[in-house]
């Protein structure tokens, strides 16, 4: 990439596949976002994109096939909304993440991930990193998503109104995925911006890029990266604890009742997007979330029904609601990913009608290429195109390797190197 196509990065831009396209990433703190602010990623779409929005597992928006010529005044329509992507690409802290927004302790998650996002996003103390840095909150580790994180944060208590976490450090997927390690249990929250900016800090001085910090756990061991984070001054700073009003859009649990809308591989039309942002206003008070599992969710009150809202905003948007849900999340792959080895909507698209039954009440993700942005490891049926291989002509196909998680650590590979018919085969006989 150019110098100028690195600076985008921190912009929140990559290159896209196609020659002279880029994608523009929008941070939205845990998955949240305001209609307002929803029905401004659509506006941007349809103007400056091909109106279609992207939802990532990671809880962000994407924007396809902008032009480089557009790409300050994507920015500046961004701003208008109150949005950032800054940090959103690039060796920068990434945006904060949730996969709990059902949990009852959601808002103090969401309140969190504010905070943090809002201290780390733009600072130049914490940019140009050797590489991504990733922070996720949860309310328990039943998904095991805390260990797929440079700093997973996992809600260990409420005391006095003061939130608590474990805190755990050193994970991540990609070609090396490595469960991260717990650093430090029952941490006051007011403690956690000056431990996160010590592992940041010991983070910066001594991995080499392109390595994350899981690089420096296995160099060091977990007791001497400990030893060095302890030793940062900022480790011991004592910062006063957050006062004011409560930050968070979705409201404590008064009876509210989750509506979640499946998409199929994150994508949909900027109209869908915009329509679903009308609903919002209508039913969760204007506030929507993109799910970890690239759906888009309302909590809606107790005297809806949720299944009939379902049903209308199915008939609104031409959403299609297969019964039952397969929970798939599906990465852009070689749609639009400069890496993407395989068209993964299109693969998902042919493997679907095949899932057996038993297979359906799994959890499934498929990755264009070994970076794992699905998060393959964490589904109960991962698939990975892990490389391109030349027939006989020269005509190169993907092979798929398959993860199996069956237990609470990340799936284990059990096949590499399936062609996409030996794949429909075994998800045939899945159980
Ligand atoms: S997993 Fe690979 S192909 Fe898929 S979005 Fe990530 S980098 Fe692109």
């Amino acid at each position: 990439m150019s110098a100028a196509g690195a600076e985008y990065r921190l912009d929140g831009i990559y290159k896209q596949r196609q020659v002279g396209f880029y994608m523009q990433r929008i941070k939205l703190p845990a998955g949240v976002v305001s209609a307002g602010q929803a029905r401004a990623i659509s506006a941007v779409s349809i103007r400056f994109g091909q109106g279609t929005v992207h939802l990532t597992t990671r809880g962000s928006m994407e924007i396809h096939w902008l032009k480089e010529e557009d790409l300050p005044q994507v920015k500046r329509e961004l701003v208008k909304a109150g949005l950032t992507s800054r940090g959103a690409c690039g060796g920068a802290v990434r945006g904060i993440t949730c996969g709990s927004q059902g949990a009852l302790g959601f808002p103090v998650l969401e309140t969190l991930a504010r905070r943090l996002h809002r201290h780390f996003s733009g600072n130049p103390r914490f940019e140009r990193l050797p590489k991504k840095f990733k922070i996720g909150l949860e309310a328990d580790v039943v998904g095991g998503r805390h260990l797929i994180q440079d700093v997973g944060l996992v809600l260990a208590g409420l005391e006095g109104g003061e939130a608590h976490y474990d805190v755990w450090i050193a994970g991540g997927l990609g070609r090396e995925p490595q469960a991260a390690f717990l650093f430090a249990e029952d941490v006051a929250e007011e403690r956690i911006i000056p431990t996160v900016e010590a592992i940041l800090k010991v983070y910066a001085a001594h991995a080499p890029p392109p390595k994350r910090l899981k690089f420096l756990a296995n160099r060091f061991g977990e007791a001497k990266l400990r030893e060095l984070i302890e030793a940062e001054a900022s480790y011991r700073e004592e910062i006063p604890a957050v006062s004011g009003l409560s930050e968070h859009l979705v409201p404590r649990s008064s009876g509210h009742q989750r509506l979640e809308l499946p998409i199929f591989a994150g994508k949909l039309t900027s109209e869908q997007l915009s329509a679903i942002a009308d609903a919002a206003d209508r039913l969760s008070d204007g506030v929507l979330m993109v799910t970890a599992d690239q759906n888009i969710a309302l909590h809606v009150a107790p005297d809806v029904d949720p299944a009939a809202e379902l049903i209308k905003l199915q008939q609104l948007t031409g959403i299609v609601l297969t019964s039952p849900a397969i929970t798939f999340r599906i990465c852009p792959g070689s749609h639009e990913c400069l890496m993407g080895l395989a068209a993964t909507r299109e693969v998902a698209g042919s493997l679907m009608p095949h899932i057996s039954d038993a297979g359906k009440k799994m959890s499934w993700a498929l990755s264009g290429c070994a970076n794992s942005c699905s998060q393959p490891q964490l589904a109960d049926v991962g698939i990975v195109a892990s490389r391109l291989t030349a027939d006989n002509a020269g005509l190169k196909t993907p092979r798929f390797d398959i993860y199996r998680r069956q237990n609470s650590g990340l799936g284990q590979k059990i096949h590499e190197g399936l062609t996409e018919l030996e794949l429909t085969y075994l998800l045939q006989h899945f159980v």
